[in-house]
């Protein structure tokens, strides 16, 4: 008989979990006394590690002097507006200004509101559609549910919202037709800096360029989400410095705090902010916990610590390991390629993953399973050691296939 607890992303009528109780640095215990090496930053978040003190004692602190008090007109607070400068002035947009919500999904819809906003407030209501790719994910809410190219997480729920289209994920060539077709009417591109969830897909040389060109051309917005390549993932602060192309609006979330606090958001640029601080527009849209102060000390405390420890410069070193281990895996007949930049990867298997994903619990390290592909995308704090044992151990997994 399942729990109470209905879980994300899991069969409902599963009772077959793993009950984490304890984690610190890369390392996870169950309730049984197993460790695990956590070789996905939880879900793609954990950019400091687990435990680390600097931030739960932040936390702590703000909620201690001020536990939670909401943003909407008249008010604000301290760590909200330290974090704002904090995000934008390490992002592509340091001239634009930072809007506040809970998580990735409500970052993307947020987004996809003010991109369509943008162009009512400049008098073109028509310019409504979307354009997505293929592999795409945008997180679960109805915006990102439409905005997503993983087809099977769209279908089930009825109509989603109209006026998006979808591109295949690499082909230029169809977006400029597609743009051409709907000339007038689009609204913004949203893309991935590099894909993630879908199956971690690094975007073709020259192709982000192309898409800021076309958008130009076409007077759409381009929005990057960055909710997985934000905050030092990529080697960079943000994917788009790491590709050098500059979005209009950026999404963000999870590295934003390491996951301590359950934080999102959205980076507008300097053209975007022109346009919404018309005299007199009220932007009719936010949550309760926008700018909540826990998540906001959350945030200051970890970009903090990231700077401290250097943790995006870290990456170039990460890297270097993760692409060693994986090519000698690939020379060994192990995996039949791989594919990712700075410490995000995926490790092609060639066939359903779901099996070895299980059999690697077993042996204690945490990777996850996107179709014939497993995901690697540690904390930005692992070990050479550590990253040796997640190979020996997927080497030893491996071989039993
Ligand atoms: N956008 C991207 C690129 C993501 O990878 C994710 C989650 O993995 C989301 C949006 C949704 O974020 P959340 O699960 O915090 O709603």
């Amino acid at each position: 008989m399942p729990s109470k607890f209905l879980h994300a992303f899991a069969p409902p009528s599963s009772d077959d979990f793993i009950t984490i109780v304890r984690a610190e640095g890369c390392t996870l215990w169950d309730d049984r006394g197993k460790r695990y090496l956590d070789a996905m930053a939880s879900l793609w978040y954990c950019q400091v590690g687990h435990g680390r003190a600097e931030i739960i004692d932040a936390v702590a602190d703000q909620m201690r002097l001020l536990d939670a008090y909401q943003t909407f007109a008249p008010f604000t607070n301290q760590p909200a507006e330290e974090l704002a400068a904090m995000v934008a002035e390490r992002s592509p947009l340091p001239d634009g200004r930072v809007f506040f919500c809970g998580s990735g999904s409500e970052a993307v819809d947020s987004a996809l509101k003010i991109a369509r906003g943008v162009h009512q407030l400049r008098g073109e209501p028509d310019r409504q559609v979307v354009i997505r790719r293929t592999d795409a994910y945008h997180g679960t809410n109805f915006g990102g549910t439409s905005a997503q190219g993983i087809a099977g997480n769209r279908e089930g729920w009825g109509d989603l919202v109209p006026h998006f289209v979808e591109v295949p994920r690499e082909d230029i060539e169809a977006l400029s037709t597609t743009m051409a077709a709907n000339q007038g009417q689009v609204a913004a591109v949203i893309t991935e800096p590099m894909q993630g969830a879908g199956g971690v897909f690094p975007p073709p040389d020259g192709y982000l360029e192309g898409l800021r060109r076309l958008c130009d051309r076409h007077g759409a917005l381009l929005i990057m989400d960055e909710v997985i390549c934000g905050f030092g993932r990529t080697g960079s602060w943000f994917g788009a410095q790491h590709y050098g192309v500059v979005p209009d609006l950026i999404t963000f979330a999870k590295g934003v705090t390491s996951g301590y606090q359950p934080v999102g958001g959205v980076i507008c640029s300097r053209d975007v902010c022109d346009v919404l601080e018309r005299p007199g527009w009220v932007l009719r849209t936010g949550y309760t916990y926008s700018g909540h102060p826990a998540g906001m000390a959350a945030g200051v405390a970890n970009l903090a610590l990231m700077e401290d420890e250097k943790l995006v410069q870290r990456v170039p070193h990460l890297a270097g390991r993760l692409t060693e281990g994986l090519a000698a895996l690939q020379a060994d007949g192990l995996i039949s390629s791989y594919r990712g930049t700075g410490a995000v990867y995926a490790a092609e298997l060639g066939y359903d993953t779901a099996a070895v994903r299980m059999r690697l619990l077993d042996a204690g390290v945490v990777l996850r399973p996107i179709g014939t592909a497993l995901a690697i995308c540690p904390p930005l704090v692992i070990s050479d050691h550590e990253i040796g044992t997640l190979f020996d151990t997927m080497a030893e997994v491996l071989a039993q296939d």
